[in-house]
Order: C-alpha cells, then structure tokens, then sequence
C-alpha cells in the first residue's frame, strides 16, 4: 500500500512512523528543507495534559472584545473581513458555552493522555533522545484569587485522572532551585505532576531517522504540495512544484496549510493559524535555569528546559497567515523571564521567532478519512497541544487506516467542515 504523507512536522512524522510499522510503504513531503521546523520548532515544548483546556470557554468573548479595543491580552484579534476567519469564528463563539468548554476540554485531556503515554512507550521502544524532562509543570499564580479559581478549573482535570497538586512557594523551591525569584513573586503554584516537557523538533528528527532506517519510510523535502488531484471518490495524486506524485492513500498532515489544501479538492475543514511568539535562550547559569517546565498563568508565557537551552513563549494573534513580528512582540516574553529566572541565560543573544497552531474552534483535531475522498485521511488541526497529542492522534489514526478499533472514541475528532448540535 503507497501511502503520502503531506507534512513533515511532529503530525506528519509520528504518522509515518506508525503507518511503515503498519506495513505501508510510506513517503513524506515536507516543503522545507528541514523537518520539524515549523510549529513543531518553535512551540513551547510542554507535554502537558494539564494544559488540555479548550480555548473556546465562556471567558474568551471578553477577552476577544478587550483585544479588538487595544488592550494587551494573551489571545489577540486584528479585525478582518476573511471570510475563512469569520467562519471559524463564528463557530469558535458558538463553543464558548460552559458545557462546550468542558466537554471539549475533556476530549482533549482523554487524547493527551494518551498520547503522552504513548510517546513516552515509543521514547523506550525506539531509544529516543529530545532532551525530556518528566517532572511535572508549574503553572504559577500571582493573586489567591486567581490560584483558588485555578484550582477549581483543575478540578475538572483531577476528576478525569490528571493528579494536580497545590505547592507554596517554599514547596515551588523544594521543586526546582531555580524557581527561587519565581517564589518571590507568586503566592503559589498548581503542579501537573504527571506533566513534562521536550524538545519536539529532535523528537521529530529522531523518530523520522528510525522510520527511515527501520522502516523504509522516504522523506522528500523541499517538495512543495500544490494541490491534489481526485477522481470521483478517489485522490489520484499530489500535484507538487517538482511533478505529480501518485499513492494509493494520502495524509494530509500539513499544520496551518491543512485547510489550504483540503479546499483543492473542495473539502473545507476548519483550522485556522493563531500566532505565537517564541524566544530560545542559551542557557548561561544552570543553578538559575529551572528544569521544570510551566506557565506563568498572569503573563501567560510558557517554557521549557530543552538541554542546554529555555525555550520560552506566549500570546496567541489571529492574524491569518502573516509570520511577521516587530521587537515589541516579545517584550512580554522577556520581561516574564526577566523577573522569574534572572540570570539564567544571556537574552540579548536569544533566537527570537514567531510560528502558527493549526487551531479548530472547538479544540479538539480532526482525526479521520474525509467524507468525500475513500482513499483521503487528516490528521491535522492540533492547535496549542500538538506536540503532547502528536503520537497518540498517529496512532488512532493508524489504526483506522488499519479497520483496528482506536482505543479512543473517535467521534469528537470527525473530519468536520462545522460542529454539529451536541
Ligand atoms: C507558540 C507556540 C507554542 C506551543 N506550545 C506547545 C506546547 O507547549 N505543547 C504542545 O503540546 N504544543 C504546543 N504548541 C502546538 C504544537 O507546536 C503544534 O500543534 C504542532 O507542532 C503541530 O504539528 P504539525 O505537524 O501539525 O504542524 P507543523 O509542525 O506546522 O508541521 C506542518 C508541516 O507541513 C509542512 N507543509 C505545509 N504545507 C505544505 C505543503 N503544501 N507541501 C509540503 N509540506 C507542507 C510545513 O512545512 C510543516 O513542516 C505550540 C505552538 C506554538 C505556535
């Protein structure tokens, strides 16, 4: 069986992996002469299931309204008039409910988990190295307030068997040295014990050595896909910028260019990219650096310990396909790692970058064979968990490529062009 892959990031990789294991004969088409490095490169690096909330809840209109009138919040909106944008944001308002909130958050919590474990069963089988840190991650709270209410929306998590645990300070410190100016400034601490982090990108290089060693897998990059060719109920082809590529079944597995894509052969499904900002720091003081990953919850700026680097990053700006970032865009970033880890790197030499999550509105991907192509499968629309959900989503996948029984209930992941009434 010929099976193309579209997608070269976590998504894509992960997906080959379990397809050649499967006995497909796999190639992967990636557009950059590198894999891994578009959102998988950039993220924060935090596996987390703890951080499954659905973005869509009943406190994201406020926000939305306050950032289309000029103040500075984590999730940003420029006006538009794409009418993609529109379309997905009517439907993201439409899962603002408080039941929606928590329903799709706990879809999302059931396949993190999944996927965590999986990856971590895949790091063992497969000897992989992506400098992991399997300590939990702090998410850190500046106000009581704000701590209790975390807490009560952790609830949610503990009653579907994430362990969460209330940390002091002192006990911050106790966790990790490093997070000793962090204990100055917060009045505590939820620790997502069964949380950890990673570097994504090697996750992604690493595994796509042992598809291609163990399993045969091709990768072609700097192989651009410009559409796909159907006939009837069938995709033909791939047509890319270096001639057509015929298979028998194809993935699209291309983050934010997923939607682009699908739209070639008149399936709309809704992703749309919501810009992050990300710095990666070299590490200068190990004793300042934290090894333990997590989220500054007033800021909202996340990081991760990848080696002898801090991966840090923040904000979420529905600003369609445009990449581009003024200094300005970062100064959140430096100024929360300023005041939590002084010391810890040199910032004035820290790599700077934006990169984009392929978000649906509801929250969860969309895993599945399209309702139009018999021989078309998606695997895309992972949004702010991708890397955490990246091995367990291939998976399900795999398994219905295969007519296996996925260990997940897969209808909240259906390929959709909208939510239907729930
Ligand atoms: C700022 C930020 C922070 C994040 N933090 C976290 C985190 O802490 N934890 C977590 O779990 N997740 C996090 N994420 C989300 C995670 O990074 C993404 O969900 C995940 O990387 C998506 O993987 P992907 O393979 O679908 O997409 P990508 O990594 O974007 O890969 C898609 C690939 O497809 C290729 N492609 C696109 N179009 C074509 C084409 N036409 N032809 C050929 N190739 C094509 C692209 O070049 C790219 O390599 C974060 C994301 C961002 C932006």
């Amino acid at each position: 069986m010929k099976t193309v892959v579209i997608g070269g990031g976590v998504v894509g990789v992960t997906t080959a992996y379990y397809l050649a294991r499967d006995g497909h004969d796999v190639t992967v088409l990636e557009k950059a002469a590198d894999l891994g490095t578009d959102a998988t490169g950039g993220n924060a690096g935090l596996i987390a299931p703890s951080h499954s909330f659905a973005w869509a809840s009943p406190q994201a209109p406020r926000m939305l309204v306050r950032s289309l009138m000029g103040e500075a919040t984590a999730i940003r909106v420029k006006l538009s008039l794409d009418p993609r944008f529109l379309w997905w944001g009517l439907q993201f308002m439409r899962e603002c409910t408080s039941r929606r909130a928590r329903a799709n958050t706990v879809v999302k919590l059931g396949l993190a988990q999944y996927s965590q474990a999986e990856m971590y069963r895949l790091e063992e089988e497969e000897s992989l190295a992506y400098d992991v840190v399997k300590k939990g991650a702090v998410y850190l709270y500046r106000d009581e307030r704000e701590l209790e209410l975390g807490l009560e929306r952790m609830a949610l998590l503990a009653e579907h068997g994430q362990e969460v645990k209330r940390l002091s300070p002192d006990e911050l410190v106790a966790l990790d040295p490093a997070f000793k100016s962090a204990a100055e400034v917060v009045t505590g601490a939820i620790h997502g014990v069964g949380d950890g982090s990673g570097n994504s990108e090697r996750f992604t290089a690493e595994l796509a050595a042992v598809c291609e060693e163990k399993y045969g897998v091709r990768f072609r990059s700097g192989v651009t896909v410009q559409r796909l060719l159907s006939s009837g109920d069938r995709i033909t082809a791939v047509v890319t910028d270096q001639g057509e590529i015929a298979a028998d079944r194809f993935v699209l597995a291309a983050g934010i260019q997923s939607p682009i894509l699908a739209r070639t052969i008149g399936q709309s499904i809704p992703v749309f990219p919501a810009k992050g900002f990300s710095i990666t720091a070299r590490v200068e003081d190990d004793s300042a650096t934290p090894t333990v990953g997590g989220v500054d919850e007033k800021t909202l700026v996340a990081w991760s310990r990848l080696g002898d680097s801090l991966r840090i990053s923040s904000t979420a700006q529905f600003d369609g396909y445009d990449r581009s970032y003024v200094t300005s865009d970062f100064d959140n970033i430096f100024a929360t790692a300023r005041e939590l880890f002084p010391g810890a790197a040199d910032w004035s030499t820290a790599q700077v970058r934006s990169c984009m999550r392929p978000m649906t509105p509801d929250g969860p991907p969309i895993i599945g064979r399209g309702p139009r192509h018999a021989n078309l499968y998606y695997n895309t629309g992972h949004g702010h968990m991708g890397w955490t959900m990246a091995c367990g989503s291939s998976l399900l996948l795999a398994d219905l490529m295969a007519g296996r029984r996925p260990a997940l209930e897969m209808r909240p992941f259906v390929v959709r062009t909208r939510r239907k009434g729930r």
